[in-house]
């Protein structure tokens, strides 16, 4: 028995990659719901399972969608230009006030918002990211998944999630439980992968056979797009797989206006100070997909939704 679809209910499902990923010998396959067309693993990993995978060795694994072979903590400018981005998106639709952020990893962005003159704590589920947040940064950040156990805390005028709800097992009961963190009229700003649902990941899925025969595995990039090597795998640190049209859906189902959205190509760090001419010539052209999909609102690798909760709560359908 398959677990229903966490976002619309249904039962029937399409294959979308079958065996993509593995985890203590077990094989998950990606699967697209037919009714909303969310892609989700299935069968879905018990809560066990996904604790199972956020080891202090998490930050060296999969912090950044894959994007990065480093490690959060050595790709401090690339996050520090994407995070003042994001808090002038927010900062245009919100006076400063207090803002929480779920899933903080290691404070940075909270450090930024700190200093830009906002009242901020957050949640972190890793150690390492706690303890950074905390004993280096001197946030208030508390260790522990989400969603917590108990929410008693005060309402906050913004609450950041930023590639967290792919992570977990229910969305749907992630945005709900939302409602106890954002404050009646406030701001929820969601941003995760959309990558893998995307004509660039099924065009290179495509391509594949003929650059494996060619022996081109662009020095390591196919494995940070997701094709890992015949015998490497890769854990499922994603459950689910959003596109706009799915994400918006989640949020509206809670009693969120979309107020916008935006994609955006994120570059890979290797080739951000690329000098060979392919690499050069690969910079180009994520720059040239990130500017399509901002302006052309074109699929890209992330999709931030901002979200307002409405003033008077309406009953969730
Ligand atoms: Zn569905």
């Amino acid at each position: 028995m398959s677990e229903p679809c966490d976002l619309c209910g249904g039962a029937r499902f399409a294959p979308y990659v079958p065996r993509m990923y593995a985890l203590a010998g077990a094989a998950y396959d990606l699967v697209r719901c037919w009714s909303c067309s969310l892609v989700q693993v299935r069968p879905l990993p018990d809560a066990a399972a996904v604790r199972s995978m956020y080891g202090d060795d998490y930050f060296e694994k999969d912090y950044d969608s894959c994007l990065s072979e480093a490690s959060y903590f050595d790709s401090f400018p690339r996050l520090m230009k994407r995070y003042g981005a994001l808090l002038d998106a927010i900062e245009a639709l919100s006076p400063r006030g207090e803002l929480f952020e779920v899933g903080c990893a290691g404070g940075y962005f909270l450090d930024l918002a700190r200093r830009r003159g906002w009242r901020v704590r957050g949640l972190e589920i890793t150690a390492a990211g706690t303890h950074h947040a905390r004993d280096v940064l001197g946030l208030d950040v508390a260790q522990g998944s989400f969603p917590p156990p108990d929410a008693s805390a005060a309402p906050a005028d913004v609450v950041y999630m930023g590639h967290v709800l792919e992570h977990l097992r229910s969305p749907a009961a992630g945005i709900e439980a939302t409602a106890k963190l954002v404050r009646p009229g406030g701001l929820l700003v969601v941003e995760v992968p959309t990558y893998v649902d995307s004509p660039y990941f099924r065009a290179l899925r495509r391509l594949l056979p003929a650059l494996r025969a060619l022996g081109r595995d662009g020095g390591g990039l196919l494995r940070v797009l997701k094709f890992p090597a015949p015998g490497e795998t890769m854990e499922p640190f994603h459950l689910y797989e959003f596109r706009r049209r799915t994400l918006t859906r989640l949020l509206e189902r809670f009693g969120y206006r979309v107020l916008r959205t935006e994609s955006r190509v994120p570059k890979p760090d290797r080739l951000a100070h690329a000098s060979a001419p392919l690499e050069r010539a690969l910079a180009l052209g994520f720059d040239a997909l990130d500017a399509a999909a901002l302006r052309l609102r074109l699929p890209g690798g992330n999709i931030a939704a901002f979200a307002r909760r409405p003033a008077v709560d309406r009953p969730a359908p």
